[in-house]
């Protein structure tokens, strides 16, 4: 009988790993720095050697485990289990994802887009709880959205709908880790907006973040724009 669900989220920074029980109630989570630049093969090790030592740690044999899933940003194909492509991660290129779990684990494995895997939650548990329609956003280090219509995830011809980070804005604008420039995520997003400040200081704009980060504007973070915003004090003058 099968007790637990597996679940995973690869992220360019960190790699966390959660054991559910059958009624999504978490037992535990393990969050491992992900050290992408040691490429595709280190970072499926440790995602394996992760899960191993989660198992051993609590006693769990694989056969105790229903079912793993994945969120991977990027292009991805969910029903073939492959990865096309991460843009912070080097050599990462059409890599299976699924198969190279299932060389060590017996239990089933799925991926999907990160920004859907988040939509899931928030649709089935979340803020978009019994809704038929949602949008969501997300706004980190890029940006991402995930549509439900008429009760509907939508996946589009090539998994990538809401896939909104990467379209094209601006014919010679900031340079994209996808390849293009001008992508829409390297404006709206935590980085793009912290670049957007930045280019205002540049050129000759001044602001109270400058003072907190001793004048070097390259320590200047997201967090202290909303800061500046919530004490009331004009953020750039
Ligand atoms: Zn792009």
């Amino acid at each position: 009988m099968s007790e637990f669900i597996i679940g995973i989220d690869l992220g360019g920074t960190n790699i966390k790993v959660a054991l559910f029980n059958l009624d999504l109630k978490l037992i535990v989570e393990v969050r491992k720095s992900t050290e992408a630049q040691n490429g595709p093969a280190y970072v499926l090790n440790k995602i394996i050697r992760i899960v191993e030592d989660m198992m051993g740690n609590l006693n769990i044999t694989e056969k105790l485990i229903y079912c793993m899933g994945m969120g991977i940003p990027g292009l991805l194909d969910p029903y073939e289990g492959k990865s096309f492509f991460l843009p912070n991660f080097p050599g990462w290129k059409n890599i299976h994802v699924v198969n190279e779990m299932k060389k060590r684990f017996h239990f089933p494995v799925f991926i999907d887009n990160d920004v859907r895997v988040n939509l899931y939650g928030e649709w089935l548990y979340g803020a978009g709880l019994n809704s038929k329609n949602i949008i969501l956003i997300t706004l980190g280090t890029g940006l991402g959205s995930g549509i439900v219509m008429d009760g509907k995830v939508m996946y589009g011809e090539t998994a990538s709908a809401g896939e909104i980070g990467h379209m094209n804005m601006y014919r010679e604008g900031r340079p994209c880790k996808c390849g293009s420039s001008g992508c829409l995520g390297r404006y709206v997003s935590a980085v793009g907006m912290v670049n957007t400040f930045i280019e205002k200081l540049n050129k000759g704009r001044n602001s109270m973040i400058e003072e907190w980060v001793n004048y070097d504007n390259s320590n200047i973070e997201a967090h202290m724009i909303s800061k500046a915003v919530s004490d009331g004090t004009p953020t750039v003058a």
